[in-house]
C-alpha cells in the first residue's frame, strides 16, 4: 500500500504558520527583545538548571513558578496556568471554549493564530473587522456579543500587528455584557504598562494571557502564562499536555521572574526608542506610521511588498503584512536597539526611493 488517506477535514487548505524568519544583519521581525538575558543572570540561570534533575519528568503544573507569578498578580496558585510559550495556551484556548458547533468572535486585523487554531479544532470563526484607523468597533462588537452565540473571544491589548491598546472601560463593558470567554492577551503590556488584571475580581468570563518572550527575552526558551478565576483554569488544564512546559524552561522562568527588575531598564530603552523610531518614521515621505503601545510598529508605505524586499537586500527584515487582510501596504517593525533602528530608517529611505 503506498496511499494514505487524507488528514482531517479542516486540514485542507490550511498554510502551516510561518514566521518568515531569515537570516539578516538586522532582525526586527518578530518582536522579539533586542537584548538578550544579560551575562550575571545567565549565570544564575546555568547555576538553576545545574540543578534540575535531567531523568525525572517536571513538576506537570510548574507550581513553584505558578506561585511566583501568582504572589506578583495578588492571586492564588489555581488562579495562574503556565504554558510552553503563549502559543500553546492560545492552542488550548481554542480546544476547551470551541469545537464543532461552537463560534470565536474575532477582530481582525489581529495575531493570525488566534483564527487558524480556532480552523484546526474546527470552530466556526465569526469577524468583526476594525474601523480603518485599526481601532476596534465597540458598538459592532456589543451588538455581535448580544446575540447570544458567541462562545469565546480574543481581545488583544496592544494588538498585533496594528499596536494600540483596547479601551479598558470597553474590556468592562464587554465582559459585563457576555457571558462568553473573553481572553486579553496582554502578550506586549509591559511596554503599554496597562493591563485589564484588575477587572479579574469582578469577571468570571476573563481570562489574561501573557508571555515571557517579549519583555523578559525568552521568546527561546517558550513560556506564556494566564490569569484567570480558577474554574476556567480548571478547564484549560484539562485538555493541556501533562509535561508541556519542561523542568529547563520552568528554572530559567523561575530564576527570570525572580529577578524582572532588571528588565526594567531595556523595557524602558524600547519604549524610547518607538517614539524615536515613530519620530523617524514620520519624516520620511509616503510613510504612515500608525501610533504604537507595543515593542513594534506598523507602518503603510506604496509598494510595500518591493519596499520588503528592498530592506532585505540592505539586510534589515521586517515583517511583511501586504497580502494579509486589511494590511494592504502594512509593513511591521519591531523596536530594536538605538543602532538597529537607525539602520533601519536609513535603509527604508533608500529602499522607499527605490520602490518607486
Ligand atoms: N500573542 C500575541 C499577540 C503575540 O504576538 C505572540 C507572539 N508572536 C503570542 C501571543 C505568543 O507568544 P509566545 O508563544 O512567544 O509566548
Amino acid at each position: 500500500m503506498r496511499s494514505v488517506r487524507p488528514s482531517a477535514p479542516q486540514l485542507a487548505g490550511l498554510e502551516p504558520y510561518d514566521p518568515k524568519y531569515l537570516p539578516a544583519d538586522t532582525l526586527l521581525s518578530a518582536n522579539e527583545n533586542p537584548s538578550d538575558v544579560e551575562e550575571e543572570l545567565r549565570r544564575e540561570i546555568m547555576r538553576e538548571i545545574r540543578r534540575v534533575p535531567l531523568n525525572r519528568y517536571p513538576d506537570p503544573l510548574a507550581n513553584d513558578l505558578r506561585d511566583l507569578i501568582a504572589e506578583a498578580n495578588g492571586l492564588d496558585r489555581g488562579q495562574v496556568l503556565v504554558g510552553n510559550g503563549g502559543d500553546e495556551l492560545l492552542f488550548n484556548l481554542a480546544l476547551a471554549w470551541g469545537g464543532p458547533g461552537r463560534t470565536f468572535l474575532n477582530l481582525p486585523p489581529t495575531f493570525s493564530v488566534y483564527a487558524a487554531n480556532a480552523r484546526l479544532t474546527g470552530t466556526e470563526t465569526v469577524d468583526v473587522p476594525r474601523r480603518p484607523d485599526f481601532s476596534i468597533d465597540e458598538d459592532a462588537v456589543l451588538a455581535r456579543v448580544a446575540e447570544g452565540d458567541i462562545d469565546f473571544m480574543v481581545v488583544t491589548s496592544p494588538n498585533n500587528p496594528t499596536g494600540k491598546l483596547a479601551d479598558g472601560a470597553f474590556v468592562a463593558r464587554l465582559l459585563a455584557a457576555t457571558d462568553a470567554l473573553v481572553m486579553v492577551d496582554e502578550a506586549y503590556f509591559e511596554f503599554s504598562r496597562r493591563t485589564v488584571r484588575p477587572l479579574l475580581a469582578e469577571h468570571e468570563n476573563l481570562v489574561v494571557l501573557r508571555t515571557f518572550s517579549k519583555a523578559f527575552s525568552l521568546a527561546g526558551a517558550r513560556l506564556g502564562y494566564l490569569l484567570g478565576s480558577e474554574d476556567v483554569i480548571r478547564e484549560f488544564i484539562k485538555v493541556r499536555q501533562p509535561y508541556s512546559v519542561d523542568a529547563v524552561s520552568q528554572a530559567i522562568a523561575r530564576t527570570v521572574y525572580r529577578n524582572r527588575a532588571k528588565f526594567e531598564p531595556a523595557i524602558q530603552a524600547i519604549i524610547d526608542e518607538r517614539a524615536r523610531l515613530l519620530d523617524g518614521l514620520s519624516r520620511i515621505p509616503g510613510v504612515e506610521a500608525f501610533p504604537s503601545d507595543a515593542n513594534y510598529v506598523l507602518f503603510r508605505i506604496a509598494n510595500a511588498g518591493a519596499v520588503w524586499q528592498n530592506l532585505f537586500e540592505r539586510g534589515v527584515l521586517v515583517r511583511d503584512f501586504s497580502s494579509a487582510p486589511l494590511l494592504e501596504d502594512c509593513l511591521r517593525v519591531t523596536v530594536g536597539t538605538a543602532q538597529e533602528n537607525d539602520a533601519f530608517l536609513a535603509a527604508l529611505k533608500d529602499a522607499a526611493l527605490k520602490a518607486l
